[in-house]
C-alpha cells in the first residue's frame, strides 16, 4: 500500500518532534514535508531543530528543509503543532486549500462545527465534518483538533463511567509535566523545588472541552455534556506526563469493584479495528496503592494509554482515583495520529 504523505506544521517545536518520532515507521502514513516559522524555514531539519527526545532523528528526515507553513507543501494532510498565536490563521489557511488539518491548537476546539475528537470516545462527532465543510465553504479540506493534554486523560476515564452510571459532579486537580508549556517552557529557577497553582487558560479548556467530547451528537450538532465540573492545575517539576486526582459523582449505584471492571475492560473502535496507534488498552488499572507516577506509568501502551489507579469510595462525592496521560504522545502528537488514523479508515481522505 502506498503511504499517504503529511506535513507537519510547527515540526520543529516539542509537539512536532513527536510527530517526527511517532510516524518514523508509521504503516500508513509517511512525513513529506516539515514546516515551521520564519526564522527556522530554509534550514535543514537537523541544522535548526533543537531535538530533545531520546531516540535520535530519523535518517530519512535530517536533511530536509524546512519550509515557511504556507498551503503549497507537497502533502495530502497536516498535522499541526503550531503555537496557538499563529495556529488560527495558518491551519484555516490549510482547509481552505483543500488540505484535512490534524490539529493540537486549541484555537478551532470548542467551534461549534468542528470535531474534538478522542477516537476511543466520540468517534460519532466527525459527523461535524461535513457541517464543517459546508458552513465555510471547504472543498477536500477540514479541521480536527485532539483535546489539550489533560482533558484527554480525564475524558477517558469519565467516559466509561458516564454511559454506565451517568456522571452528576466532578472535581479534578492536576499535576502537570513541565513538556507541556514546549520549549524552553518555564525558566528553571521558577519551577525546581517548585509547584506553580497557575497554568494560563488551562482550567477553563479543561471545564469546556469535557463536556464538548462526552456531549451527544444531535440533529447535527454536539449538545455539551450537563454535569458540574471544576478543574484547578498544578505545573509541578516532572519532565513529562501529567497526573490528576479525581472525584466524582455518579447518579446511578454502583460498586467500587463494577468501576474498576468497567475501566479495566474499557475498549472501543480503535482497538476494534485495530488501528495502528491503537493501545491494546486504552486504560491500564494499576492495584499497587503508589501508582501511577509520571516516571514509571507515562509510556505504558506506548504512550497511549491512560493509567489508573487508587480507586476508591470519596466521602464527598461518589467515587475517587487518580489518572495519567503521556502529555506530548497521548496529550498530543499521538493522539493527533490516531484521530487521522481513524479519519482513514472512516474515508475522509478519500
Ligand atoms: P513549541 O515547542 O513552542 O513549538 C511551537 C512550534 O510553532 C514551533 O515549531 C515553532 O517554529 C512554530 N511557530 C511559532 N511561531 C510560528 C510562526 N509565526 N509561523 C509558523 N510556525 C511558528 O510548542 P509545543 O509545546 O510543541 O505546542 C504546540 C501546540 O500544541 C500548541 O498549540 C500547544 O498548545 C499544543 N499542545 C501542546 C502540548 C504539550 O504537551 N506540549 C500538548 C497538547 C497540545 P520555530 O521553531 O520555527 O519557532
Amino acid at each position: 500500500m502506498e503511504k499517504i504523505k503529511v506535513g507537519i506544521l510547527g515540526a520543529t517545536g516539542t509537539v512536532g518532534q513527536r510527530f517526527v518520532q511517532l510516524l518514523e515507521n508509521h504503516p500508513w502514513f509517511q512525513i513529506s514535508e516539515l514546516a515551521a516559522s520564519e526564522s527556522s524555514a530554509g534550514n535543514r531539519y537537523e541544522d535548526i531543530c533543537n531535538w530533545k527526545l531520546s531516540t535520535p532523528i530519523p535518517e530519512n528526515i535530517k536533511k530536509l528543509t524546512v519550509k515557511t507553513c504556507t498551503p503549497d507543501l507537497d502533502c495530502k494532510i497536516v498535522f499541526s503543532g503550531l503555537d496557538a498565536k499563529v495556529a488560527g490563521e495558518i491551519e484555516i489557511d490549510f482547509a481552505k486549500a483543500g488540505y484535512p488539518v490534524i490539529s493540537n491548537a486549541r484555537n478551532y476546539r470548542m467551534e461549534q462545527d468542528v470535531p474534538l475528537l478522542i477516537p476511543e470516545v466520540n468517534p460519532d462527532h466527525l459527523q461535524l465534518i461535513n457541517k464543517q465543510k459546508a458552513n465555510r465553504n471547504f472543498s477536500s479540506g477540514f479541521i480536527v483538533t485532539n483535546p489539550n493534554c489533560s482533558t484527554i486523560p480525564l475524558v477517558m476515564a469519565l467516559a466509561p463511567l458516564n454511559k454506565k452510571f451517568v456522571v452528576e459532579k466532578v472535581l479534578v486537580t492536576t499535576l502537570q509535566a513541565i513538556s507541556g508549556a514546549g520549549y524552553p517552557g518555564l525558566p528553571s529557577l521558577d519551577i525546581l523545588d517548585n509547584v506553580i497553582p497557575f497554568i494560563g487558560g488551562e482550567e477553563e479548556k479543561i471545564e469546556t472541552e469535557t463536556k464538548k467530547i462526552t456531549g451527544d451528537f444531535i440533529e447535527g450538532k454536539v449538545s455539551p455534556a450537563q454535569f458540574d465540573l471544576s478543574a484547578q492545575v498544578n505545573r509541578v517539576p516532572v519532565l513529562d506526563g501529567h497526573l490528576m486526582s479525581v472525584s466524582i459523582k455518579l447518579k446511578n449505584d454502583f460498586e467500587i469493584e463494577e468501576v474498576k471492571e468497567l475501566l479495566k475492560n474499557f475498549t472501543a473502535i480503535p482497538q476494534e479495528r485495530e488501528l495502528p496507534s491503537a493501545p491494546k488498552n486504552p486504560i491500564i488499572l494499576m492495584d499497587e496503592n503508589d501508582r501511577p507516577q509520571p516516571r514509571l506509568d507515562r509510556d505504558a501502551g506506548n504512550g497511549m494509554s491512560i493509567v489508573v489507579g487508587r480507586i476508591r469510595s470519596c466521602p464527598v462525592l461518589d467515587v475517587k482515583f487518580s489518572a495519567l496521560g503521556h502529555n506530548t504522545i497521548r496529550g498530543a502528537a499521538g493522539a493527533a495520529i490516531l484521530n487521522a488514523e481513524l479519519l482513514k479508515v472512516e474515508g475522509y481522505f478519500s
